[in-house]
Order: C-alpha cells, then structure tokens, then sequence
C-alpha cells in the first residue's frame, strides 16, 4: 500500500463577497484534480512556480485543509473520515514556523509540544532527547530559541515535527534563506531519516536541494501535476531543463533596443 494518495484532489479558497458587498467572492484554485502516490519509505520533491499549490499539498495531507474534491489517503486512513488517525502518522514543519516561544530553550520548547502530543512524565524527556540527538540539536538544547541561527531554528522545526514519531514527515522549503553549509547540514539530516524509513514529501524551489534528498520529484503549476520522474543519476541542470519544458522557458529579457546611450 502507497503512503501517501492523491485521488483527483481540488481545494479552492474564496475571498472577499461578503453577503453585504456587491462583489462576487474570488475564487482562487489552489489545486486542480491532482493525482499521485508516494510509496513508503520514498521521498518525493514538489518543485513548482510559487502559487502553484506545493504548500497547500502539504497541508492536505497533515488535513490542516480538508479536500473540496477527490480524497487523500495516508496509510490508507482518509483525511475527511479519519483526521485524527491521520494526524498521528504526519509531521509537519513549516518555513515560515514562528510558533515557538522565543525566550524558552530548545528542550523546554519540545516539552511543551510533546505534551500537546500527549507524551508526559520520563518518556517525555526520552523522547525530546532523542530528537534533539536526531536532528543534530543536543549541544544548544539548552540555548533560548532566540539565539539560534536561521539553519538551528529549522531544525528545531524538523525536531518538533518528528516528536510524535511519525511514519510521515512533511517539509515546506526546508532551506529557505539558509546559507549554503546550513542548507547542506539539513540535506544530510534528511538522507538520515530517509535511510530510517520516513516517508517525506519536500515542497522546494531548489534543484540541488531536489536531487540530493529525493527519489522522485513532481512538477505543479497552477494547482495541476505537469510530470513526476525519478532523479536516479539526474544533474540539477537536467532537472532544471525538465522543469523548463514543463513549466514553459521564461521569457528573454528585452535589452532596450534602440535606446540611446
Ligand atoms: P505554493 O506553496 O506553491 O507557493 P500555495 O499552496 O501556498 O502555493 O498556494 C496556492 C494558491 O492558493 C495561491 O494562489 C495562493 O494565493 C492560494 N492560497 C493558499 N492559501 C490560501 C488561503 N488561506 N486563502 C486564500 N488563498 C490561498
Ligand atoms: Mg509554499
């Protein structure tokens, strides 16, 4: 059985035209009839324009949004009839996290999300532990989160996603804004948890990023998949092609022609 499936899946978000306003709501169509699995075990890139639907991938699938259309499977429980069992399987760390009380310290930060998750007493602080050793956290497990560089504080993101233990772990731009060793720390931590297992899917803008931590990626635009390959012996360059070819080359930038100097 896949981890993960996408069954013709479309999610629209309506803005403005309250009934006292003469507009007519907007409709935005964030994803359109989207189909696709992930195996077990597999990591899958989202790679697509921005607007183009990879977040809200993600958060259907943690059912933080619930499909207007078509289902979503996560070891076969679906995300309409089965939430909380859904819930348990996924871990989900967004970029832009700013959930975390900056003037607590890492540990003390986890504490308090484990005990959301229902996880007290000793086991509490095994289990925190664990992910901190797991995401390369232990030495500054006692620094106030505010004085984490950007890299630590996406760790902690992945830390807090990973506390439940989940089978599935979700990752929006895990290296948005990191310098280039940070990023690079983070795409090893992911080929750590991909050799133990986890099934991930990785919204991301980065080809690089894409080869190096993934099995297969998948291209969106405007909500639809464009293609899905494997990565297998692929370079950036040639992914970046891929991604051209489906996306649509951008357009030559006119030089002014004719201007005088
Ligand atoms: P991506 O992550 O690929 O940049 P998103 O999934 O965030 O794209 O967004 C897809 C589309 O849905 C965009 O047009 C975005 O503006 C719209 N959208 C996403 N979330 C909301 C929301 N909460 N309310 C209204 N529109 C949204
Ligand atoms: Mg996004």
């Amino acid at each position: 059985m896949a981890a993960i499936v996408f069954n013709s899946v479309s999610k629209h978000f309506r803005q403005g035209g309250f009934f006292f306003s003469r507009r007519k709501p907007k409709l935005t169509y964030a994803l359109q009839s989207l189909s696709l699995s992930v195996a077990r075990g597999e990591v899958l890139s989202l790679l697509g324009p921005n607007g183009s639907g990879k977040s809200t991938t993600l958060k259907l699938i943690a059912t933080v949004l619930l499909p207007d259309q078509g289902t979503v499977l996560v070891n076969g429980s679906d995300t309409r009839t089965d939430e909380l069992g859904v819930r348990r399987q996924v871990g989900l760390a967004l970029s832009s996290e700013r959930s975390f009380f900056p003037r607590l310290t890492a540990r003390e930060n986890l504490g308090f999300f484990a005990a959301l998750e229902n996880i007290a007493g000793p086991e509490c602080q095994d289990r925190v532990d664990s992910v901190l050793e797991r995401v390369g956290l232990i030495e500054e497990a006692d620094k106030q989160v505010m004085k984490l560089s950007s890299g630590l504080y996406q760790r902690l993101g992945i830390a807090r996603a990973l506390i439940k233990n989940p089978p599935v772990l979700l990752l929006d731009e895990p290296t948005r804004s990191l310098d280039p060793g940070a990023a690079s720390r983070i795409w090893t931590l992911i080929g750590w948890l991909a050799d133990s297992g986890i099934t991930m899917v990785v919204a991301t803008h980065n080809f690089q990023e894409a080869i190096s931590i993934s099995n297969r990626v998948a291209v969106v635009e405007r909500g639809r998949l464009l293609g899905i390959q494997s990565v297998a012996h692929c370079h950036a360059q040639q992914l970046q092609s891929y991604y051209l070819e489906l996306t649509g080359k951008p357009e030559p930038v006119s030089c002014g022609e004719g201007i005088p100097a």
